[in-house]
Order: structure tokens, then C-alpha cells, then sequence
């Protein structure tokens, strides 16, 4: 059981900061204009855009 990275669809604005971030485990989807995790497991970056994603959607769940 580890922990991988989930970004919460219903709070993401798709604002793209985690893609800017952490262009590795994030990436804006065009059409849908959400924040998909393309890297669940992760990198040092995610913490950063946690931090950083202005609505809050980001965080680790447990797998
Ligand atoms: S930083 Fe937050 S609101 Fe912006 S695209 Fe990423 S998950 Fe969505």
C-alpha cells in the first residue's frame, strides 16, 4: 500500500500552476480544463504544487 497523488475534480479551475510546477506528474487536460495525474506515484515537485494550487485540490490518498 503506498499513497498516490489525487487531484480533486470538483475544486480544480484548471488554473495549470501543478502543470508549471510539476510538469512530471501534472497535466492540464484541454478540453476537460482539470488537472489530470499522469505520474500517481508521484516526485519531489508534488509537495510544492499541494502547497501551492490556489482551490486547494491536490493531495496524497491512500492507494
Ligand atoms: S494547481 Fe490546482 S486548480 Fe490549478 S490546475 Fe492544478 S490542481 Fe487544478
Amino acid at each position: 500500500m503506498g499513497k498516490v497523488v489525487y487531484v480533486d475534480l470538483d475544486e480544480c479551475t484548471g488554473c495549470g500552476t501543478c502543470e508549471e510546477l510539476c510538469p512530471e506528474v501534472f497535466k492540464v487536460d484541454e478540453e476537460t480544463e482539470k488537472a489530470v495525474v499522469i505520474k500517481p506515484e508521484g516526485a519531489d515537485c508534488v509537495e510544492e504544487s499541494i502547497d501551492t494550487c490556489p482551490d486547494e485540490a491536490i493531495s496524497w490518498q491512500e492507494e
